[in-house]
């Protein structure tokens, strides 16, 4: 039987949850994963899966969009019906960070990691409400542009600022970071570079391709592989814990190794990044 651990999974509502939530763990459990490391994108979805021992501070945060500042429930439900989007996703600010940062002290003898922490430089998130063609027209436009580019700069700056702030309390709490992202694989390895000092380097980095990849690995970083990545881009679905054998064989495949072989790293990596897996899995399981 396989003793498989997937250290990166988006597992709680809207995506998954109830019956569906159970059928995805238990196709997990049929392929030989014996561990699912959760990683909450939002503070309230951290208080849901608190069971589970990731939280961190996502880039991207949802916020409400109306015409006046605050739509009360009745207005909200109002936009809903009529198919109006109610809310959208914008960057991290550091306003976001004192919530999240208490809420992973209070909780860290739970945790087995911080995450997930990222950056996510794609436009839509840095210029809310605007697609990425439309923010390149925008810059096209002379008189726009160097506005656009400052607000741009200024985003990324305070995004920065947030995630280093975040590793900053993995490292104060002791715990490894599980890092995804997007569209800024270059300053998300600049800054764990300059925050995570302590060697070894406890960081797993989700998802990570090109040159980027590469860096970090000579860093002593750890990758995770989801089973995208033998998807195209126009063809992805959700990613769900049992197809880990989607990962593994392809690392196989590339790497011309043996499987068992492969399954054995995986689990003695797994082991170096969670160090205090077992004992805080089995006091979870004992309380
Ligand atoms: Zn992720």
């Amino acid at each position: 039987m396989h003793r498989l651990i997937d250290v990166h999974a988006h597992l709680y509502p809207p995506n998954f949850a109830g019956a569906e939530l159970s059928a995805v763990l238990e196709r997990a459990r049929a392929v030989g994963v014996r561990g699912i490391v959760t990683v909450p994108e939002m503070v309230e979805e951290c208080e849901e899966v608190l069971c589970w021992p990731n939280l961190g501070l996502h880039p991207v945060q949802k916020e409400i969009i109306s015409g006046s500042a605050v739509r009360n429930d009745v207005a909200r439900l109002q936009d809903q019906i009529a198919g109006v989007a109610t809310t959208r996703e914008r960057a991290a600010r550091l306003s976001d960070v004192p919530p999240a940062v208490e809420f992973i002290q209070k909780h860290k003898e739970k945790l087995i990691a911080v995450g997930e922490v990222r950056l996510d430089f794609t436009p839509h998130v840095i210029h809310p409400g605007h697609t990425a063609s439309q923010v390149w027209e925008l810059k096209k436009d002379y008189a726009k542009k160097e506005t656009v580019e400052a607000r741009e700069f200024e985003v990324k700056e305070e995004q920065k600022e947030v995630f280093r702030r975040v590793v900053r309390c993995a490292m104060d709490a002791d715990l490894p970071v599980n890092c995804h992202s997007r569209s800024a694989g270059k300053y998300t390895i600049e800054i764990l570079g300059e925050e995570l000092n302590v060697p070894p380097h406890r960081a797993i980095l989700h998802a990570f391709d090109g040159s980027n990849a590469l860096a970090t690995v000579s860093l002593g970083y750890f990758l995770s592989v989801p089973p995208s990545v033998v998807r195209s881009p126009q063809n992805q679905t959700l990613n769900e814990p049992s197809e880990i054998m989607i990962s593994l064989e392809e690392v196989v495949k590339r790497k011309g190794v043996a499987k068992e072989e492969v399954e054995v790293m995986m689990l003695e990596n797994t082991g170096k990044v969670f160090r205090d897996l077992d004992t805080k899995w089995l006091a979870r399981t004992n309380s």
